[in-house]
């Protein structure tokens, strides 16, 4: 089956189209400021053209309009025809509590999407959006919905319920949630493939270190808590995002510095986290040049973005009692060394035992990294969320269709 994934963001469209019967890539690409001047499209073809151009494109039907061209353009050879999208694969933010697991998208899905916008206001909307624009070019393709929260369904009450009034849990669905769910989905199973282990015998944590970042702990191939909660900022230290706060301070700075809801949203989701910290970035390459020349303050950022995936480490080591793997994915998980070496520094006696030869260096490859002995094996494994709707598209496009 050919299945086209969509990632709809409010200004971006992430597409990916593969072949299922192979699991290969046929092209990938990125809408970027859709309703802005200067809006681009970009497409590549795995170890091939690649191309790029700027293009009105004012809203998702004419962005996903602008990929289905490209997709057809004779030049590239990628499809004869779009008669060839056997499905569309669309990643969708927030499942609330009625998703958990993947759906074939029915005008009742998503009408449960829009009653549950309350829940994720700045991610669903453009979900949404992209649904509906895919539906109004593509009318008889069927389509599928993969929820980043539907992995974490399967958390236990204690885990998820928030110790504030529980009425707030029943009125307006306060609870832990969980994101980058796909993301860890994949690496835990890529991972135990790699390592000969049955996931469904093994103790996971995975961190999955991006822009965002969150850490899970994989119970037998069920999650069973995940860093990330009501929404995607609490956890870890993130790019921009503060991660774990006392909540007091929240209360405390919009009192001194008057801010308003809006203001307080913003300096908790974008200006804090590495960039808050070092005043300089938050691009973790930006940061680790600035650690080696120096930068006091890129210094004291990464050591508390590395303290505290420590922390959650061992939390989770604490949840699960014993831990088989651990895996370290997205862009700095896969490709920074530093990090990995400084997030697990003196947790041998935990049995966790990185190997410094096999880490160092080591981007965007899977591999194990921990000494031969070590009783935890520590891996990297890159991420492939892509690969996850699109598999999950075709198995349910098929079982409804056959
Ligand atoms: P997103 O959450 O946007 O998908 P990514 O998974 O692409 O984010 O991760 C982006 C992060 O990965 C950035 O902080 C970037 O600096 C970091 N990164 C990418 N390559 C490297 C590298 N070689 N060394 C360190 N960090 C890297």
């Amino acid at each position: 089956m050919k299945v086209l994934t969509l990632n709809c963001g409010s200004s971006t469209v992430k597409y990916k189209l593969i072949d299922t019967d192979n699991k290969t890539n046929l092209a990938m690409g990125k809408v970027d400021r859709i309703g802005m001047i200067g809006a681009t499209i970009d497409i590549e073809k795995p170890g091939g053209a690649k191309a790029s151009h700027e293009e009105e494109l004012l809203d998702h039907v004419m962005a996903i309009n602008a990929i289905l061209h490209l997709l057809v353009d004779p030049q590239l050879q990628i499809l004869n025809s779009l008669r060839e999208i056997d499905a569309i694969g669309h990643r969708v933010v927030h499942g609330g509590e009625t998703f958990t697991g993947s759906v074939l998208i029915t005008p009742e899905v998503v009408q449960t999407l829009k009653d549950n916008i309350s829940l994720a206001p700045l991610h669903n909307p453009p979900n949404i959006q992209g649904i509906e624009a895919a539906q109004a070019i593509l009318p008889t393709v069927p389509m599928v919905g993969v929820f980043d929260t539907a992995f974490h369904t399967t958390m236990p009450e204690h885990a998820y319920i928030y110790p504030i009034p529980y009425q707030l849990y029943k009125k307006h669905a306060i609870r832990r949630y969980g994101f980058h769910g796909t993301s860890h989905f994949y690496v835990s199973r890529r991972a135990c493939e790699i390592a000969g282990v049955r996931c469904c015998d093994s103790n996971i944590i995975t961190l999955h270190l991006g822009n965002g970042a969150s850490a899970t702990a994989i119970h037998h191939g069920q999650s069973v808590d995940t860093s990330m909660g009501f929404t995607p900022l609490e956890g870890l230290v993130m790019g921009t995002r503060c991660g774990d706060i006392d909540p007091a301070i929240i209360l405390h700075i919009m009192d001194e510095e008057k801010l308003s809801l809006h203001e307080a949203n913003n300096l908790l989701n974008k200006f804090s986290g590495l960039v808050g910290i070092s005043g300089r970035s938050s691009d973790m390459r930006d940061l680790e040049d600035l650690y080696f020349k120096g930068d006091k303050l890129a210094r004291l950022a990464i050591e508390i973005y590395t303290y505290r995936i420590k922390k959650y480490i061992g939390a989770y080591m604490a949840v699960l009692g014993k831990l088989d793997l651990l895996v370290f994915t997205a862009g700095i998980g896969e490709n920074s060394p530093m990090i990995r070496e400084k997030s697990l520094e003196g947790m041998e006696s935990l049995g966790i035992h990185l190997e410094k030869k096999k880490n160092d260096g080591l981007r965007s490859k899977e591999a194990v990294i921990s000494a031969d002995d070590s009783p935890v094996k520590v891996m990297v494994v890159p991420t492939n969320e892509e690969l996850v709707i699109a598999m999950d598209t075709a198995e349910i496009v098929s079982k409804h269709t056959s």
